[in-house]
């Protein structure tokens, strides 16, 4: 099946009310394009530059789709990110929220945002600790912000293995955005859940989740790194 075929028949697949974003990191243009002639209105990438470029190149395509931040964002690439960007899935810290928050009020918009938590993931640097307390404070910070509006929560899990060992994970995000939601913060709207891979999207919508993020299941296998 080709990129187009599967976009559909996963589109068909997926219940409406799930959002899809498409994992672009590594895929050319082409790749992109196709999947955005099939459909797609949300992109996700994982670097700043890569999503630049591929916005550029894309031309009035790029303004048909969402884009999303779904990697760790630097400091230092954060004004360049608010420029191509419409979420950032990816805010872990208070730190970073702070940072995103100033640059945002100089670039006088209004960004959304998710919090990211680290449940199981395999990249131990990404996300808030799973820890109740820490990230209620986090949410509470986050709705202090003018310049920010907190939309929902993000989380991996782990990318292989059985998808049923996921299920605990994203149960236990649900209950963080379910609680988080009945906090009735100022400037909080929790729209979105999103978790859910290639691997694991099927367990991760019956726990809840309202967005996948897919990659492989839709291009194919990723080369490997080198
Ligand atoms: C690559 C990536 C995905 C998609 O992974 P697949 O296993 O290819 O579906 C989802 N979320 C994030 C943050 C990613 O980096």
């Amino acid at each position: 099946m080709g990129i187009k075929e599967k976009y559909k028949t996963l589109r068909a697949e997926i219940p409406e009310s799930v959002s899809i974003v498409l994992a672009c990191k590594t895929r050319t243009l082409e790749e992109v394009q196709e999947a955005i002639e099939a459909g797609a209105r949300d992109l996700g990438e994982n670097y700043v530059q890569e999503a630049q470029e591929m916005y550029d190149s894309l031309g009035e395509k790029a303004r048909q789709v969402r884009w999303h931040m779904i990697g760790h964002l630097q400091k230092n690439k954060i004004n360049k990110a608010l420029r191509v960007f419409d979420v950032i899935q990816t805010v872990d810290s208070a730190e970073k929220a702070f940072d995103i928050n100033s640059r945002a009020e100089r670039a006088g918009k209004i960004v959304p945002v998710y919090v990211e938590i680290n449940i199981g993931s395999e990249d131990a640097k990404a996300g808030v600790e799973p820890d109740y307390r820490l990230i209620l404070k986090l949410a509470e910070g986050i709705s202090k912000m003018d310049y920010l509006h907190l939309e929902g929560l993000m989380t991996m899990g782990p990318r292989f293995g059985d998808p049923e060992a996921s299920r605990e994970y994203f149960r236990k995000t649900r209950v963080m955005f379910e609680r988080i939601a009945s906090m009735d913060l100022p400037r909080v709207d929790m729209k979105t859940l999103s978790m859910g891979m290639s691997n694991s999207y099927k367990v991760a919508i019956e726990e809840g989740s309202n967005m996948v993020r897919l990659g492989t299941i839709v291009f194919g296998e990723r080369e490997e790194k080198k």
